[in-house]
């Protein structure tokens, strides 16, 4: 998704989307995700660079719907995500190499470009995975599966006895059995 910084009018610019357009493909190439994290590029939102903003800024919204792999049990499943976009972007200073370390000053989340187009899609595949927890679970209390048998914990597959927890009376007997062999 790409915007020449020229064509963009006096009155400002309206970016409407409803799922029928492909506008992140570019960007998810280009842009590192993680393993077994897929994000939907038909996505709807809308986008408005205001008028006369001086510094070129983006707010709008996108709603999009990622799939990812649970990080206990790894079934794949799908997460809607609604986003409140807000991106300034900021031209590249080439004299001022420096520039992009002020990145994590308060304020300073900017988005920096060269030449003469913005490109939107990579700074939204960004918010998206900052959007998206640390941990993906299919959902919050997943069991996650049994290290003996591969099936999920607690499910009709697995027959296994809880053997997280040894029986309390037994304690006693396997700290004689450490003691005894070698
Ligand atoms: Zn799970
Ligand atoms: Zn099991």
């Amino acid at each position: 998704m790409k915007i020449r910084i020229d064509d963009i009018p006096e009155e400002g610019l309206v970016l409407n989307f409803s799922g029928d357009s492909d506008i992140l493909s570019e960007s998810l190439v280009s842009v590192p995700v993680p393993s077994g994290t897929i994000i939907d590029p038909y996505m709807k939102g809308r986008l408005q660079i205001p008028a006369g903003s001086g510094e070129l800024f983006m707010i709008g919204y996108i709603e999009t719907s990622v799939r990812m792999a649970c990080s206990r049990c790894l079934a794949e499943f799908s997460r809607d995500v609604n986003l409140d976009v807000s991106l300034i972007f900021r031209r590249r200073d080439a004299q001022n190499p420096a520039q992009e370390a002020d990145r994590d000053e308060p304020d300073g989340d900017f988005t920096f470009f060269e030449g003469p187009e913005i490109d939107p899609g990579e700074a939204i595949v960004q918010e998206i995975l900052l959007a998206l927890p640390m941990k993906a679970l299919c959902r919050e209390d997943c069991p996650g599966l049994c290290p003996h048998c591969g099936a999920m914990k607690g499910s009709p597959e697995c027959e296994c006895p809880d053997q997280d927890r040894v029986d309390p009376r037994w304690e006693a007997l396997e700290e004689l059995k450490k003691r005894i062999s070698p």
